[in-house]
């Protein structure tokens, strides 16, 4: 399908990929595919690749790249990623890179940016659903109801590995490991860079000029 999209959200933890990956999902009617969503349920579930990647999860570490690759390969070749995907949370490296490159085309990065203080700031009061993994801030983009998701009525929670030392680890990896693969796109020609400090709909109306 020429027109088709295939989006990658790229970004440090708290940098709003997963609020701004809903309302792409929404807008584009294309399936958002977020690999901790897909960790965490499989964790919840007890399933062979939960149990494998809990050990990692908790630990703020990289669950082992062949198993990732296998996951997202298996899932954006799926009917429904057709018309094209939103992927969040992949590739997390370059061996996840050229492995995706190996499986599709990339049309646009949505590479959103903000500073580390700022992530480590945003993760303390962000609160997460427990089935489909619906994001909120406490402030800045709070439930309509404390401790419920409006989008499907689970409980709020905050997540095991959102403590602060577990998050400095995350974002020591995105630096070390994940930023570097921006270099592998930007030949491509596809990295749209969005200043991720501003509102939420400051940042939606960024996302979606930029796409247009
Ligand atoms: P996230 O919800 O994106 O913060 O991801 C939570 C955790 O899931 C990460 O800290 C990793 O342990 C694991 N994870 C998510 N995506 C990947 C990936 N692409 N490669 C390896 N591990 C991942």
């Amino acid at each position: 399908m020429a027109d088709a999209k295939r989006i990658l959200l790229f970004g440090p933890q708290g940098s709003g990929k997963g609020t701004q990956g809903e309302k792409l999902s929404e807008w584009l009617k294309l399936p958002l595919i977020v690999t901790g969503n897909i960790f965490r349920h499989n964790i919840k579930e007890q399933t062979e690749l939960g149990v494998l990647a809990k050990g990692y999860i908790n630990k703020g570490e990289l669950v082992p790249d062949a198993v990732t690759n296998r996951m997202i390969g298996e899932r954006i070749t799926q009917e429904d990623c057709a018309q094209g995907f939103i992927l969040d949370g992949f590739p997390r490296n370059l061996v996840q890179a050229d492995a995706l490159d190996t499986y599709v085309k990339i049309t646009d990065l949505m590479h959103i940016s903000i500073p580390d203080d700022e992530a480590v700031r945003r993760i303390a009061n962000r609160r997460t659903c427990v089935d489909q993994g619906h994001v909120y801030h406490l402030v800045y983009n709070p439930p309509k109801q404390e401790g419920i998701c409006d989008e499907d009525g689970s409980a709020l929670e905050q997540r095991k590995d959102d403590t602060e030392e577990s998050l400095k680890k995350r974002l020591g990896i995105y630096h070390s490991e994940t930023e570097p693969i921006l270099d592998h796109y930007r030949p491509y020609g596809v990295i749209h860079d969005i200043d991720g400090i501003a509102s939420i709909e400051e940042v939606w109306q960024t996302v979606q000029a930029s796409l247009q």
